[in-house]
């Protein structure tokens, strides 16, 4: 395909990708291949993450999102959303990793948590339906209305959809998360070619499964099969969609919250679940 990216050539791989980020070959060669493209203002954030990062990951939204909510009630809110934040903090707490901290100040993979992976998946519904609550509480009690776009970032990721371990196409290599303005990148990763481009309050997630500016990804790093985690270990197969219900209340969320049209560049939370539920994909998401 003919491609209109400009290269502009702002970038080395230092400044183009943030510290901790984990890659495999292809995540290196597709972040090789699209950085000359990008401003100096957008960053990568999220490349590769193997399936047992993934199991770690939901413990970082865990810790992350239990994080925000005291924090939340620390502020200058009405009660009833103070009270809401303390009751999805205390369902929050029954499902505790071991070790219950840590997460968010080290380096992916660490601390490594003593919970079964069946028991880590519970905590990731848990964490997931934590998030959504949240996200209610949030919009509700107007906290994030005038924030400064950074600080809102940060309290967009802690209610933003996280894919079941084992399910998140970073483990494929061709998924690349993106850190800057949101529309900057979401018009340069289309005119790249991207097979998919999510965007979500804190970032864009971006796929590249067909290549980059035309150039098909190199066949000697195929993307590995996905690890599927067998639905009977812990929940039924709802536990892991949205339910026709959920999926219409939300979207009815959607268009009578208005004000979440100035929630961030991209139009908020709600609209990212909207869209990537209209596109039928799965949850994602660091
Ligand atoms: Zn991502």
């Amino acid at each position: 395909m003919v491609t209109t990216a400009k290269q502009v050539n702002e970038h080395t791989r230092q400044s183009f990708v943030r510290r901790k980020v984990v890659t495999d070959p292809l995540s290196d060669y597709v972040i090789d291949a699209i950085m000359p493209y990008y401003p100096k203002s957008v960053q990568v954030i999220g490349a590769f993450v193997d399936a047992s990062n993934q199991y770690w990951k939901t413990n970082w939204h865990w810790e992350f999102l239990l994080n925000r909510l005291k924090l939340f009630q620390t502020m200058d809110i009405e009660k009833k959303y103070r009270d809401c934040a303390k009751a999805i903090e205390s369902v929050l707490t029954k499902s505790t990793p071991n070790p219950a901290a840590g997460y968010l100040k080290s380096a992916m993979g660490i601390p490594k948590d003593k919970s079964s992976r069946a028991e880590i998946t519970k905590r990731w519904a848990v964490v997931r339906q934590s998030k959504k609550d949240f996200r209610r509480v949030l919009n509700g009690s107007k906290v994030l209305d005038g924030m400064e776009v950074k600080t809102k970032k940060t309290w967009l990721l802690s209610v933003a959809p996280i894919a079941r371990p084992g399910r998140s196409k970073h483990s494929t290599g061709y998924a690349i998360d993106l850190y800057g303005k949101n529309a900057e990148i979401i018009e340069i990763s289309k005119k790249l070619g991207a097979s998919l481009v999510y965007p979500e309050g804190s970032h864009v997630h971006v796929e590249f499964a067909k290549g980059v500016a035309g150039k098909p990804l190199p066949s000697a790093h195929k993307a590995p099969t996905l690890e599927v985690v067998p639905q009977s270990i812990v929940y039924g197969d709802d536990m892991c969609m949205m339910s026709p219900y959920e999926y219409a209340a939300l979207k009815e969320d959607a268009r009578n919250a208005p004000a979440l049209d100035n929630f961030s560049e991209t139009g908020g939370v709600l609209r990212s679940l909207v869209n990537i539920l209209d596109d039928t994909l799965g949850e994602d998401w660091w």
